[in-house]
């Protein structure tokens, strides 16, 4: 297990590499979170041995779990899965980053929990850029509101946008998707809001992605396997 997950992050790193040259962006101005859900603690030690200190997680019980399994390592965890209010709690003690905020009464929440010994919460705001069938995420018209109410809260820093686009069938309808996310990403920052953090490209649409602008590939079987 420890050689095929080495194996697969470096190629997922060289590819990432490749994809920001042939983008003509800097080849570390992507960030790699690794998709460590439905994985028990033995993949992800695996994988921080090869140099991954970054993770994802859905599945909010199954993650504590997994957290406290791995206290002893310097991780980084980060919440992409949907949130129930009766989870907030969980979510403000134990994760980083909250990438699917896509509520505000979540995020009032969050920022409410988060305890005082820990920094705000990282948060990105998961926007449905094409109206897909995943159905969660704010929609386009309701992102700059909801981002100015985010921005205010106390225990919350608001880093930018994550998207879980539907797959397309070609690289340019893929691209299109991308590029609209991007383009709420920048309007959102021409508006004042100082956002670094575009959470966009999964294993499949990793090199649409970097093209249009993404800041951070979250990838799960790529590294880790078939789930
Ligand atoms: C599972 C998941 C991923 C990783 O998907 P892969 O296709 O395994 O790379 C990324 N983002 C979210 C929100 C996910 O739920």
């Amino acid at each position: 297990m420890h050689t095929f997950i080495a194996d697969n992050l470096s190629l997922v790193r060289t590819q990432i590499e490749a994809a920001c040259r042939a983008a003509g962006r800097p080849p570390h101005s992507v960030s790699l979170l690794a998709v460590s859900k439905t994985w028990g603690p033995e993949a992800v030690r695996a994988a921080h041995a090869a140099g991954q200190t970054a993770f994802g997680e859905n599945y909010i019980q199954e993650a504590v779990d997994k957290i406290g399994a791995l206290k002893d390592l310097p991780l980084e965890w980060h919440c992409i899965g949907p949130i129930q209010s009766n989870k907030t709690r969980l979510v403000a003690e134990h994760f980083d980053w909250v990438h699917s905020i896509d509520r505000l009464k979540i995020a009032q929440r969050l920022s409410e929990q988060r305890p005082e010994h820990l920094p705000p919460l990282q948060v990105c705001i998961q926007v449905n850029v094409d109206g897909g069938e995943t159905k969660s995420g704010v929609s386009p018209a309701d992102l700059p509101g909801l981002a100015q109410a985010v921005a205010a809260l106390p225990r919350l820093q608001l880093r930018g946008l994550m998207t879980i686009p539907e797959p397309a069938e070609t690289e340019t309808q893929m691209r299109a998707v991308h590029r609209q996310a991007k383009d709420l990403f920048e309007q959102l920052r021409g508006q004042g809001l100082p956002l670094d953090t575009l959470s966009m490209g999964m294993s499949a649409d990793m090199g649409a992605a970097i093209a249009e602008g993404s800041t951070m590939v979250r990838v799960g079987t790529a590294i880790f396997g078939k789930r």
